[in-house]
């Protein structure tokens, strides 16, 4: 088990009042240092300009990377607003997932956990929206395809929003299986049931209130029977804890031992069809307190 950060993720500051705030961050890291102080803590690299190309228009990356934040802060969209430290933290997050994907295929550990921001899964090729400025998962599942020869890799998306980045990335690839849980009505209003990509996506939408055993029935009835046939040699993870019953901006009340349940069924699913390969990626999630207890939920459940 790898843990990958780096301080630049940190610095990211979209601006008083963000719910996507540093604060985020530190409640993850804190909370991992002190469940797992044994566990190995790596510096995230930056991504390259070829590595995030894999999932992004030259104008999306451009717009994070050469633009000019002057005096405080450039705003994309209403919500997605970058400060003078969201270029690094950009590529750093982005970096992680293809550092860990590296780790992982290189044989020096089976699993790993990216606590990054910003989160990335509403980044689409050529758009930054919903507090997302690239879309990392999307990177790391097409670097490990690129980079490393594979053929089949799935991108798992517990997030309570849509990763409708994710989905519009990889809906024409059939290289990639898109899964994902998320409450509906909900913003970004996309992943209805019936979007299917080239039959690569799978999505359940659920209402508002589900709970726990609704998410739960989600992934054992619809998704993971989807991942098993799906036969996947590297899973991604999406992993925003904002299905959680005390985040701010969600109502799904799902919790912690939910995305524990969740984790140990990727694991072993990891296990028999991928040689255990799964990096996980820090998605949302909004309520520290709920951030502190999923985060070692989850990291404890890719522990096994
Ligand atoms: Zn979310």
């Amino acid at each position: 088990m790898l843990l990958f950060t780096h301080p630049a993720c940190l610095a990211h500051d979209p601006g008083p009042g963000h719910p996507e705030c540093p604060a985020r961050l530190s409640a993850v890291l804190e909370a991992l240092r002190g469940a797992f102080p044994q566990l190995p803590w790596r510096d995230a690299p930056e991504a390259s300009r070829q590595q995030l190309a894999r999932a992004h228009t030259d104008a999306a990356i451009a717009r994070v990377l050469d633009g000019r934040v002057v005096d405080g802060h450039d705003r994309i969209d209403a919500d997605t607003v970058m400060g003078p430290a969201s270029r690094e933290a950009a590529l750093r997050a982005a970096g992680a997932g293809v550092a860990a994907v590296d780790a992982v295929m290189a044989g020096e550990t089976k699993r790993a956990f990216c606590a990054v921001r910003p989160p990335g899964h509403h980044a689409t090729g050529d758009t930054q929206m919903g507090f997302c400025l690239f879309n990392s998962a999307a990177v790391a599942a097409l670097h490990a395809l690129e980079a490393h020869g594979l053929t089949r890799v799935a991108l798992v998306d517990f997030d309570v929003h849509h990763g409708n980045g994710s989905q519009a990335i990889v809906e024409h690839d059939e290289r990639v299986l898109y899964l994902s849980s998320h409450q509906s009505p909900l913003y970004p209003n996309t992943g209805a049931a019936d979007e299917h990509g080239v039959g690569n996506i799978v999505n359940a939408p659920l209402p508002p209130r589900a709970g726990g055993a609704d998410f739960r029935a989600a992934w054992r009835e619809r998704l993971l029977p989807a991942l098993d046939a799906f036969r996947p040699q590297f899973i991604v993870v999406s992993a925003g804890f904002d299905a959680h019953h005390l985040d701010p901006l969600a109502d799904l009340e799902a919790g912690a031992p939910d995305f524990a349940w969740l984790t140990a069924e990727l694991c072993w699913r990891a296990d028999r069809h991928a040689q255990g390969r799964l990096v996980s990626l820090l998605e949302g999630g909004y309520s520290l307190a709920a951030l502190r207890e999923s985060s070692v939920a989850h990291v404890g459940a890719l522990l096994g």
